[in-house]
């Protein structure tokens, strides 16, 4: 099972967002994608989810469906004013295996309160999710994602607006679940500490690759450097001239 990347270029009104991307995220792997603001972070993980149209190059799901993935977008997409309570969100995860409409049978439900109690919601299950902090609602999110029992995560900033101790603990949430799984995850991130206590693997963007791999070999000065000397060089020319 892999994601792989060949020569990916996306651009919004003729200017490119990311361009010439290779990249190969492998089962069992823990990637955080860094880079400055308008990186293409967000792009990317757009792309891997085929929610935005590559200009050229090949993006591959191998021996993946789309079920096998949990995507959870920058800007979440739910609506907190639904009426509706933290157990009902988290089983949203479970749309791929039983559709919108059919009950959730009882080894399910055990499945969502089995979550719900990892993320350390088993007290709000009942909870209207207007009521939860950003915290919670991070919680309930992740839950989602978990519930659906993915082989791949993929997590666009998903700790913004959550407090330290939150964040440390969904961290360590996603890192158990993917030794259990052996599922690959994919988190665009900022704080350069979590990367390094957290991710093995970071692919370091600036519209380009600047730097992926190990994440001890990536994220040197000099690679950070560099990718903000990038992103001033195509800020100033938007155009690629590969
Ligand atoms: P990041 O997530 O690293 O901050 P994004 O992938 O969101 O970067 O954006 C990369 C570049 O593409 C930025 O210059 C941004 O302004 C531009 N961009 C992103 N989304 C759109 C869009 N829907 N329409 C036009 N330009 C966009
Ligand atoms: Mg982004």
């Amino acid at each position: 099972m892999s994601i792989q990347l060949n020569n990916v270029t996306v651009s919004y009104r003729h200017s490119p967002a990311i361009h010439h991307i290779d990249a190969n995220f492998n089962s069992n792997e823990m990637w955080a994608i860094v880079g400055p603001n308008g990186a293409g972070k967000s792009t990317l993980l757009k792309a891997i989810m085929g929610l935005v149209k590559t200009d050229s190059g090949n993006i591959y799901w191998n021996n993946l469906h789309r079920a096998d993935i949990a995507y959870l977008p920058q800007q979440s997409d739910i609506d907190r004013s639904q009426p509706i309570n933290v157990f009902e969100l988290a089983a949203m995860g479970l749309w791929y295996e039983i559709g919108f409409f059919k009950a959730v049978s009882y080894p399910l439900q055990q499945r969502v309160h089995a979550v719900l109690e990892q993320v350390g919601l088993n007290n709000f299950i009942n909870h209207p999710i207007a009521q939860l902090s950003n915290g919670q609602f991070q919680r309930v999110l992740l839950a989602r994602m978990l519930v659906q029992n993915a082989q791949v995560l993929l997590l666009d900033e998903p700790f913004n607006a959550v407090d330290a101790s939150t964040t440390a603990a969904l961290l360590s949430i996603i890192k158990d679940y993917h030794h259990r799984q052996q599922c690959t995850v994919i988190t665009v991130l900022h704080d350069y500490e979590q990367v390094q206590a957290y991710f093995p693997n970071t692919l370091l963007l600036a519209r380009e690759i600047v730097a992926g791999g190990a994440t001890s070999q990536v994220m040197t000065k000099h690679h950070l450097q560099q990718a903000m000397t990038r992103m001033q060089q195509q800020e100033q020319n938007q155009w690629c001239k590969r």
